[in-house]
């Protein structure tokens, strides 16, 4: 007896109703350590759909800029408590999605739940300055303000975290959200807005809409009624979201990627340094922003360096990460796996030394999901692509340094600078190179992943466009300085010519 059951499919959440796509189509978002499980139906969006959800976040932008920040934050704070309750649940349904393994998703969700109680605090705390005026019987202050509808388009990696740390400074300095989810990973970004909703957003405030880059994301960039833009993702559709921008000049914040460096000093704790490797390469399958994909090593400790690290890579288990037996999960899709192997040839053409790994894993546990073994190259030079590009899989590549001096060179020497790390006991060092990696992100003595929500994310170069995400520095974004003068002298005053 056939007993199978239709999959639910997740509709788009517009003016506080889930509605369907005007384009009758939905995909499937499939389990990338188990591509037989398929997790939910997204629907497919056009721009018409884009177009009704950015109307509704219009309308409610009307109200919503002045209801209280402090009454704004409690729906947040509501909202934080609902994720909390929620953890373990979503956290299953993101690794069912994503892939990464458990602890890691709960991170995830818990990244969402830290954000979103710190961006409730601040709706009692949105400060501007008060400041004597030059000149007498004159009162001169700044507030923020907000600034309308907000588009925003998130990539895969962080799929709760990130819209979170979008939509929450966005929300609670007064603006509404048009939420345009990664494709392989809307659940969680929907398990989001859900929680907003249960805790009483009002309709409009917050809307998503799922599917692709081109047909929902492109639109969602360009619309006229949209003046702010924050996006993660790579660098390439970046540049896309930037152009989209450019004509109305829009307030547009770029997250992009990354090529981060972890470096080993010949004072460095060796075992604390490949401790920081491991996680720092391996954590998330490599798929992250921050991940470490390049570790500098002091020629002096190279070898021991290598020899522990590869056993230790050697021993990590991969597979499904809802089993607690697994280390690391699988590529997000097939195309991040074929973009992982291509990388290894490129690597063993250009000449790196593959000391662990290289291949697909395809059989027994693995034979239904996107598996690559940890690989590690030795012995790269600092030019060769594989050290130059964002790889985004677990594929890292060590390189020998002769000095500190030349491990600054290394690490700064590439288009990105999002993170990087120093492993050294040597505290004249640590503090050089806290002033010299330039970057977004410095670390010492940890590896370059392990942000907290109350300081500034994000990246230099290629990797970010000045912006930064989280902490007040997110509020900058999402609000605009007004500075008010009232002069209660009763005659006209002027500003640098009556008071010299
Ligand atoms: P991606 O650029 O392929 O996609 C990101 C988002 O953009 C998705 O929602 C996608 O649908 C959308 N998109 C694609 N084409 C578009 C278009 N033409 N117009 C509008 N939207 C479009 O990136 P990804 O593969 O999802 O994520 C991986 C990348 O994200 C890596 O480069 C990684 O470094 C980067 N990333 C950066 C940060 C950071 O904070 N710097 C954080 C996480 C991920």
């Amino acid at each position: 007896m056939a007993t199978s059951v239709a999959p639910r499919v997740f509709k788009n959440f517009i003016n506080g109703e889930w509605v369907e796509s005007r384009s009758g189509k939905a995909y499937e978002n499939r389990n990338p350590a188990n591509t037989d499980e398929l997790v939910g139906m997204f629907v497919s969006s056009t721009s018409e759909d884009v177009d009704a959800a950015v109307d509704a976040a219009k309308e409610a932008y009307k109200k919503w800029r002045l209801v209280p920040a402090p009454k704004r934050a409690e729906i947040l704070f509501r909202a934080a408590e609902l994720l909390v309750q929620r953890k373990e649940e979503y956290s299953k349904d993101m690794t069912r999605e994503m892939g990464k393994v458990l602890a890691e998703t709960r991170g995830d969700v818990q990244e969402a739940i830290d954000m979103t109680y710190y961006m409730a605090g601040e709706g009692r705390r949105l400060f501007g300055q008060t400041t004597p005026s030059e000149l007498p019987n004159k009162f001169a202050m700044s507030v923020r303000q907000s600034i309308g509808v907000c588009g925003m388009i998130t990539p895969w990696n962080f799929p709760m975290a990130i819209p979170s740390w979008k939509m929450t400074p966005a929300l609670i300095s007064g603006n509404t959200v048009v939420l345009k989810p990664a494709e392989d990973t809307p659940l969680s970004s929907y398990h989001l807005v859900q929680v907003l909703a249960e805790a009483g957003i009002p309709p409009g405030v917050v809307n998503i809409v799922s599917g692709d880059g081109p047909g929902a994301g492109a639109p969602l960039a360009a619309s006229e009624d949209v003046p702010v833009v924050s996006f993660t993702g790579s660098t390439a559709v970046g540049r896309l979201i930037a152009q989209a921008c450019a004509p109305t000049f829009k307030h547009c914040s770029l997250e992009m990627g990354g090529k981060n460096i972890i470096v080993v000093m010949d004072d460095a704790n060796l075992d604390l340094a490949v401790d920081g490797a491991v996680w720092g390469g391996f954590g998330t399958t490599g798929q992250r922003c921050t991940a470490a994909s390049r570790v500098a090593v002091h020629k002096s400790i190279y070898h021991e360096f290598v020899s522990r690290f590869v056993d230790r890579v050697k021993a990590l288990r991969v597979g499904n990460g809802l089993d607690s037996a697994t280390d690391m999960g699988p590529c997000i899709n097939e195309q991040q796996l074929k973009t992982v192997m291509d990388y290894v040839e490129i690597g063993k053409n250009e000449g790196a030394k593959l000391l662990t790994g290289g291949n697909r894993l395809d059989s027994g546990i693995h034979l239904k999901g996107w598996f690559h073994a940890p690989t590690i190259f030795g012995d790269c030079s600092p030019q060769m692509r594989i050290a130059q590009e964002e790889i985004f899989g677990p594929v890292v590549s060590v390189i020998p340094i002769d000095s500190f001096e030349q491990g600054i060179e290394v690490a700064n020497g590439v288009p990105y600078g999002l993170s990087a790390s120093i492993y050294t006991r040597n505290v004249n060092q640590a503090f050089a190179a806290t002033r010299d990696l330039y970057t977004g992100i410095v670390y010492v003595n940890a590896p370059t992943i392990g942000a907290e929500t109350h300081l500034p994310f994000g990246g230099t170069k290629q990797t970010g466009n000045g912006h930064r995400e989280a902490a007040i520095a997110a509020i900058d974004f999402f609000s605009e300085w007004k500075t008010i003068y009232i002069d209660y002298s009763d005659k006209l005053q002027r500003a640098q010519i009556d008071n010299n």
